[in-house]
């Protein structure tokens, strides 16, 4: 990796402040977290750091979207700080402000590694626009700059691209070094065969991604709602499936540019209703007038584990189907097993739904790597750079 990171840098007596992503479910109007995991993300670099006794650890995330005062209620940063004191097993002192002099006491009095966790960064209103007052004032406060939200590095906001343009060094935590190790290399200097599964429900959506990768991938298999649209520009009836009629001639460039690199489906798990219920049959080919398509058929799914044959890394984005819906699932859970029982080979997820789609379907261990970035790991797959990597120092 050509980035700088924590193990490149001396935090003896410093204070260090670290930008992680501590944004996590809740219920209950923001007084419950549903699911730790962020949180628990986040404790390998901060057990690190702490035990290369810095003076102070001081954690900025943000938490939720802050339009309105009550936004704010709901979306308070001290949940997380009992959460965190339990999971390192160290007192964490919340600072219930964002900026001013509880905050600034709060720092230049901690010592011994004292784990301060500030009031969530949305607060400020100059955090999303990136202030350079918001940022400056951030740095001023620390002496090095950690960043470790990788959910949050598409963005350039004040925490994670303000504070590391006038703070230095500033350095990459285990887990942005985990996913640039990942997703990075695959997209840039990928272990051939290089294999693309995107799905879910757009075309849309993925754009930037089918294109980057049509110049990357050894093969790119297409499935989910965005299928239909190939399907359509292929000249095959779609019945009432997912279609957006304003990217079949995108998709007819795709299939001319990707030719035998593209894999779609042969055959559809059709239903006359988006639901459970309802006339479920699997058709190759057209699909019947009044029927959706709503998962890839078995075909489909032999062709894939055939096209991932010797695969030496694999990235997916988007299920196969609604696999919400378990008579839907089975493209998805088809493409799960193809992968785990790949030998040799390194396999990436995409955060939000194919993140998702693995761990509720049990296959969580049997991946290389699942990213924590739903956003950031698509702009990642899109060959973006990201702002919040690109703040960080190179080697
Ligand atoms: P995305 O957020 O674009 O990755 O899409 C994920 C969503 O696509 C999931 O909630 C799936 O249920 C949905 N999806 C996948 N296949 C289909 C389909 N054939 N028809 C409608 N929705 C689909």
């Amino acid at each position: 990796m050509d980035k700088k990171t924590i193990r490149d840098i001396d935090v003896n007596g410093k204070t260090v402040l670290v930008r992680v992503d501590f944004n996590v479910p809740m219920k209950d109007e923001g007084k419950t977290i549903t699911d730790d995991n962020r949180i628990v993300a986040a404790l390998p670099t901060i057990n690190y750091l702490l035990e290369h006794n810095p003076k102070a650890v001081v954690l900025f995330s943000h938490l939720g979207k802050i339009k309105t005062e009550e936004d704010k209620a709901k979306n308070n940063m001290a949940v997380v700080a009992p959460r965190l004191a339990e999971l390192l097993g160290k007192d964490v002192k919340f600072v219930n402000t964002t900026r001013g002099a509880e905050l600034e006491d709060a720092i230049k009095n901690a010592s011994n590694g004292q784990v301060i966790l500030v009031q969530n960064t949305r607060y400020e209103p100059g955090e999303t626009k990136n202030d350079p007052e918001l940022g400056k004032y951030w740095a001023s406060l620390g002496d090095v700059f950690v960043e470790d939200a990788f959910g949050s590095v598409h963005r350039a906001h004040a925490s994670t691209v303000g504070i590391p343009s006038y703070l230095k060094p500033a350095v990459a935590g285990f887990l942005l070094e985990k996913e640039i190790a990942y997703i990075g290399k695959a997209v840039s200097n990928p272990d051939r065969p290089l294999v693309a599964i995107l799905g879910g429900s757009k075309v849309s959506s993925k754009i930037g991604v089918i294109e980057n990768l049509l110049g990357i991938a050894d093969k790119i298999i297409i499935g989910g709602g965005m299928a239909y649209t190939f399907a359509a520009a292929q000249g095959r009836t779609i019945g009432t499936s997912l279609l957006e009629e304003d990217k079949i001639d995108l998709a007819k460039t795709y299939i001319e540019k990707g030719g035998d690199k593209l894999v779609l489906p042969v055959d559809t798990v059709v239903n006359t209703q988006f639901a459970e219920e309802g006339d479920i049959k699997v058709v190759e080919g057209n699909i019947p007038d009044g029927y959706m398509g709503l998962d890839i058929g078995p075909k489909s799914v032999e062709n894939i584990k055939k096209a991932l044959v010797g695969a030496k890394t694999v990235i997916w984005n988007g299920p196969m189907g609604v696999f919400e819906m378990p008579n839907f699932a089975k493209g998805t859970i088809g493409v799960c097993e193809a992968i785990a029982n790949l030998e040799g080979a390194t396999t990436i997820i995409g955060g939000g739904d194919s993140a998702a789609a693995v761990k509720q379907l049990g296959y969580a261990d049997k991946v290389s790597h699942i990213s924590t970035g739903g956003g950031a790991s698509l702009e990642y797959m899109e060959g973006k750079v990201l702002p919040g990597i690109d703040a960080v120092d190179d080697k």
